[in-house]
């Protein structure tokens, strides 16, 4: 976790924990032709297996960029005024 203060308010760098949100999207290109793997959510043995299948059905083709994109949220810090805004007992006040 990065913490960093902007503008005299204390600042949270984290994973995104929301509900439904990955943990992180895998995928892979191959270099040669340029066939891309199935995005998968949370698992990336399923794009290796389709590395290695390919290469197994083009054995000249060897070299892949692989992709794993993961998601952050930045959140108020304690003492920050936006952390009282936020919460839920505030929002249900509005
Ligand atoms: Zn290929």
């Amino acid at each position: 976790m990065t913490r960093s203060i902007i503008k005299a308010a204390e600042w949270t760098l984290g994973p995104e924990t929301g509900e439904g949100a990955p943990q992180g999207i895998y995928s892979a290109v191959c270099l040669t032709c340029g066939a891309k793997a199935q995005p998968t959510d949370d698992e990336r043995l399923p794009v290796e297996v389709w590395a290695l299948e390919h290469t197994g059905l083009n054995p000249g083709h060897r070299q892949f960029k692989a992709v794993a994109e993961t998601f952050w949220r930045v959140t108020p810090a304690e003492g920050n005024p936006y952390r009282e805004i936020d919460a839920p007992s505030a929002q249900a006040a509005v």
